[in-house]
């Protein structure tokens, strides 16, 4: 008998949330084969955080990869069921529509979209769509966003994955049922992560000369200061934690400092949040009006 109380897979391990996910659920008892695209990673978290991390090593963009990590995971299981999956891996990609090279949207669906199918297809048998395999079904928990909600202009790529999430959610947990495989959807607002971190790495001034160079340095702007002022990333780890013990979890959590800005966005009619938006970016006509042709 394994030591551990059960065991989970999370996608994307090496830092922020999915690390936090990690440390969470070695805390309470769990083993975690933890995903990470560097080998150094890997040791680094097995260092800090213990033996119950188990690194597998794989880019969610390269099917093989995530394959063979499904096979190494089965073999360790040694025929018993996975408890959780989280599929967490993913980058932000910003940019406007109308000048973004195709291929960064390309990008961003196949990290966060594609990406999350592969390793559905890879552990989801382990979760209990393997009927051979003994013990209780698992759970996958699907870290999307409140951009999954709501696009904010200029992250339209990013909200783009994240609206796509949702249907995948919601899909995969309709074809899973007949397996007692639960699937929800955790949405976190600004959390404190090196995701923002590697926002300031953008290039915008690739968009100077276009008439959206100034909106996107104040939305890098926002983003930066957010990100620096969001959650810590434990709070979606706890919420992670619960969308996997509760007895009937939410099919979306979201965990945001800002509920208030959140329930707005909801509850005001489109066209009133468009204006809003807008003009806090400078995406009006009227500033455009004001800014060389
Ligand atoms: P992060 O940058 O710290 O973590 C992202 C993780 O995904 C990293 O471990 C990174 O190495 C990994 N990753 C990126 N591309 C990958 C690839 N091709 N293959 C495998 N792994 C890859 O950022 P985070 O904020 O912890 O993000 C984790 C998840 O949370 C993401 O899906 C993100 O969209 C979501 N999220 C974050 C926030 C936030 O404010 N930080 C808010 C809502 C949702």
């Amino acid at each position: 008998m394994s030591e551990f109380v059960r065991s989970a897979v999370v996608t994307g391990a090496s830092t922020g949330i999915g690390r936090a996910c990690v440390e969470k659920f070695v805390a309470e008892g769990w083993q975690v084969f933890a995903g990470v695209r560097k080998a150094e990673d890997g040791e680094r978290l097995k260092a800090e955080i213990g033996e119950a991390v188990i690194p597998l090593i794989f880019d969610v963009t390269d099917g093989e990869a995530v394959a063979r990590a499904g096979e190494y995971v089965r073999e360790a299981l040694m025929g018993s069921t996975l408890g959780a999956l989280v599929n967490n891996a993913g980058i932000a990609v910003a940019g406007p529509l109308l000048h973004l090279p195709v291929e960064e949207m390309e990008k961003q669906m196949d990290v966060n979209v594609t990406g999350q199918l592969r390793a559905v297809q890879a552990f989801a048998p382990l979760l209990g769509a393997d009927r051979e395999l003994s013990g209780p079904p698992g759970r996958i928990v699907n870290i999307s966003s409140v951009a999954g909600f709501s696009a904010n202009p200029l992250l339209t790529p990013y909200s783009c994955s994240k609206f796509a999430m949702e249907a995948f959610t919601q899909g995969l947990r309709r074809e899973l049922i007949m397996y007692g495989i639960d699937v929800v959807a955790i949405n976190p607002g600004p959390i404190a992560t090196p995701i923002w971190d590697k926002a300031e790495a953008m290039d915008a001034e690739q968009y100077a000369g276009t008439d959206y160079i100034g909106a996107i340095r104040r939305i890098l702007g926002y983003m930066l200061e957010r990100g620096r002022s969001g959650m810590p990333a434990s709070k979606v780890a706890d919420a992670v934690w619960t969308a996997i013990t509760a007895k009937r979890p939410k099919l979306n959590t979201v965990i945001t400092p800002e509920p208030f800005t959140q329930f707005l966005l909801g509850a005001l009619p489109g066209r009133m949040s468009d204006r809003l938006i807008t003009k806090r970016l400078g995406l009006t006509p009227e500033a455009l009006a004001k800014t060389a042709k």
